[in-house]
């Protein structure tokens, strides 16, 4: 249910209201803008709906939302969500460009890609230290000394840093080194690890999971809200389809729909959406026509030896070309590369 207070309603009638929703035990959570202030409530439906707000000063009208998610939800908050994080922004006209290695392999590896992916204008710095792979003999990242050289190679270039929470027990030793906290499309639905994360002051990147609908992403993204974590972003990776040339389906309508359906930052990921490193700059540039407020780019020194998704990697003159195609489109509706550099 949301409470719509009329324009200019004061603090002392938004508190109280406030003041109303916590005696009945439910959750109050303000959107406010610089006019109007929502107040999204959350709890019992039959809690929730039998408290008369109405009449109470300054609230101008109460809506019963149906849908399943409401705070990540337009009718919750109309403007774009804008996140943050060191000198990079991303929301609104601000894009992302959140480019790097599959696997955080070695200083060289990462000091390398880091310092190409920079010069060439991404503002985000990605790299895996947990991977959650298919084969439990394939290489399963390097975990703590991982994150300890993705931090390394961000701070050396100036660059925020984006790596996947695999398991919950992680989550804390992540956020020590990690900028931005990654949910992997395996995880979309671990709902006890969003709860944890949602309890967090990190921004989260939440990845659609194999086989999700849209509705379940942004349900998903509600459990993150819900726990007070404002600063979530969505990234379209592909999904499950019968095709098989491409390693999944990049759902396009998905980005252009969630766009309309939320506030929250939308990124694409044509890389593990294609797994073909040939694929990866059309989409690219399809994703950002469609509305995507980012991209996430896999990038990598040495693509034939890389220890997870060569066949899928740029190289650092393929990721430099592809930036270059990439500022016109941007510039068509006034966005720009979110960096406050
Ligand atoms: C990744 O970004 O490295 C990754 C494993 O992605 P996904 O969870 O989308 O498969
Ligand atoms: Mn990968």
């Amino acid at each position: 249910m949301l409470v719509v207070m009329r324009d200019h309603a004061s603090q002392e009638e938004i508190d109280h209201v406030v003041d109303r929703l916590h005696e009945a035990g439910a959750e109050a959570h303000l959107s406010g803008g610089a006019v109007k202030t929502v107040i999204g409530v959350v709890g019992e439906r039959e809690v929730v709906y039998s408290l008369e707000l109405e009449g109470l000063p300054g609230v101008e009208e109460v809506v019963r939302v149906l849908k399943p998610y409401k705070l990540v939800s337009r009718d919750f908050q109309a403007e774009d969500t804008v996140i943050r994080v060191g000198g990079s922004v991303v929301g609104a006209s601000d894009a992302a460009m959140i480019a790097g290695p599959c696997s955080v392999e070695s200083e060289e590896q990462m000091l390398a890609i880091a310092r190409a992916v920079k010069a060439a204008g991404a503002n985000f710095l990605r790299g895996g230290a947990y991977k959650p792979r298919t084969s439990p003999y394939a290489f399963q990242g390097m975990g703590v000394a991982g994150l300890e050289l993705l931090r390394e190679a961000g701070d050396e270039v100036g660059l925020p840093v984006v790596t996947e929470v695999l398991d919950v027990r992680d989550a804390e030793v992540v956020a020590e080194y990690a900028d931005v906290l990654q949910v992997g499309a395996r995880n979309m639905q671990n709902f006890m690890m969003l709860e944890e994360l949602g309890k967090m002051r990190k921004p989260v990147l939440l990845k659609r999971g194999l086989a999700a609908t849209i509705d379940e992403v942004l349900q998903a993204a509600e459990y993150l809200l819900k726990g007070g974590n404002r600063d979530v972003m969505l990234c379209e990776r592909g999904v499950r389809t019968f095709e098989t040339y491409t390693r999944n389906t990049l759902d396009l309508a998905a980005v252009a729909a969630l766009r309309t359906l939320t506030h929250l930052p939308v990124i694409a990921d044509p890389s593990h959406a294609t797994g073909r490193r040939e694929l990866v700059a059309p989409m690219c540039r399809a994703a950002l026509v469609a509305g995507a407020h980012g991209l996430m780019v896999e990038v990598h020194n040495d693509p034939e030896h890389a220890r997870c998704d060569g066949p899928q990697s740029l190289t650092p003159e393929q990721f430099a070309e592809l930036m270059g195609t990439l500022g016109p489109i941007l510039a068509l509706d006034a966005r720009r590369w979110g960096s406050a550099a």
